[in-house]
């Protein structure tokens, strides 16, 4: 029997051989807690182990079998997916643990996804943590999270955790040009741009709106840092009614950022936002390493407020008035 996880993960080869062994030998941890930044793939493998489980070819997972298909349509009765981006309410873990006491109608196991856990409310968390305390011998649970830091220690340390890393920027290439016949001189550009996430590469391949919306994020940055308090204002205040997660955006000044300090810095690594490689270089030019480190460590803080749900209207105000006034 063989398990190729793989087939269905683009990057990540030590996780999914990890897991792919473990599965084999009926050693697959209860409770796994998959981390890493968002589109990174951590909703993919969770639902990849899903199908292993569940899959009834030879080499697991097909994609093709009756039981592969429901979990890849998200319709199978005993793989329970719960990824949007609401607060995850002990209402929803409860009515969860119930579905989960229920013997599996279709497989030996019933397998819970839990996407994006940082969501869960401190009364859902702690809720949780008896059916990880206990699990029945049929239950499997999956959590995704972007980093452990903003879950209760106790949650954390019943699961094994698989921390997930960016992807090589030619795995993503390869994906791009494989599987979505992407074309070369596309399939590189995006995957410099991905910054590691295949899930944003192939994203921005199908939906023209979200290179629009980075080409803007950067361009509106650049401008506001030019801009005194008033402009600050009203951008905050624009950035707290748009409906994409902050982290989003946060995420895409930071790989900014690291491109100017490392301009500044004259190392060669690759640049990942070479769009806008002249502004890049005019910053690390006009700027020194205090400057630079100063903007870095402010979104990163700001980062991390938002994972501690501060009101988004306030945490981008805070931020842009703490950026320093450039006249570049
Ligand atoms: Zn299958």
């Amino acid at each position: 029997m063989g398990y190729q996880l793989e087939k269905f993960v683009f990057g990540h080869g030590w996780a999914t051989d990890l897991l792919a062994r473990a599965i084999d030998t009926g050693k697959l941890s209860q409770s796994v807690l998959i981390t890493g930044m968002p589109r990174l793939g951590k909703t993919t493998l969770a639902r990849t182990v899903a199908m292993a489980l569940n899959c009834t070819a030879a080499e697991k997972p097909c994609g093709q079998c009756a039981a592969c298909r429901k979990i890849l349509d998200g319709n199978h009765p005993d793989v329970l997916l719960s990824d949007d981006d609401d607060a995850l309410k002990i209402e929803e873990i409860r009515t969860l643990q119930h579905d989960l006491s229920l013997t599996p109608h279709e497989s030996s196991h019933k397998v819970a996804i839990l996407a994006n856990f940082d969501r869960a409310t401190t009364g859902a968390a702690n809720a949780l943590l008896k059916t990880l305390e206990e699990p029945s011998a049929h239950v499997i649970l999956l959590l995704t999270a972007r980093s452990t830091e903003q879950l209760l220690p106790t949650i954390v340390s019943r699961c094994q955790n698989i921390n997930l890393r960016p992807v090589a920027p030619a795995v993503i290439e390869q994906l791009l040009q494989q599987q979505y016949h992407v074309p070369a001189g596309t399939a590189q550009h995006l995957s410099r741009l991905a910054h590691g996430r295949p899930g944003w590469a192939v994203q921005a391949h199908q939906n023209p709106d979200v290179l629009a919306r980075r080409s803007e994020w950067l361009a509106e940055m650049i401008a506001v840092l030019r801009g005194g308090y008033v402009e600050r204002l009203a951008y905050a205040a624009q950035l707290a009614k748009d409906s994409q997660p902050p982290a989003a955006i946060l995420d895409l000044w930071l790989s900014w950022w690291r491109d100017v300090l490392l301009a500044h810095n004259r190392v060669s690594a690759p640049m990942v936002n070479v769009d806008t490689e002249d502004t890049i270089r005019q910053f690390a030019q006009g700027l020194s390493q205090a400057q630079i480190a100063a903007v870095i460590a402010e979104l990163k803080k700001t980062l991390h407020n938002f994972d501690f749900n501060v009101n988004r209207r306030l945490n981008f105000e805070t931020l842009l008035l703490n950026l320093p006034r450039l006249n570049l």
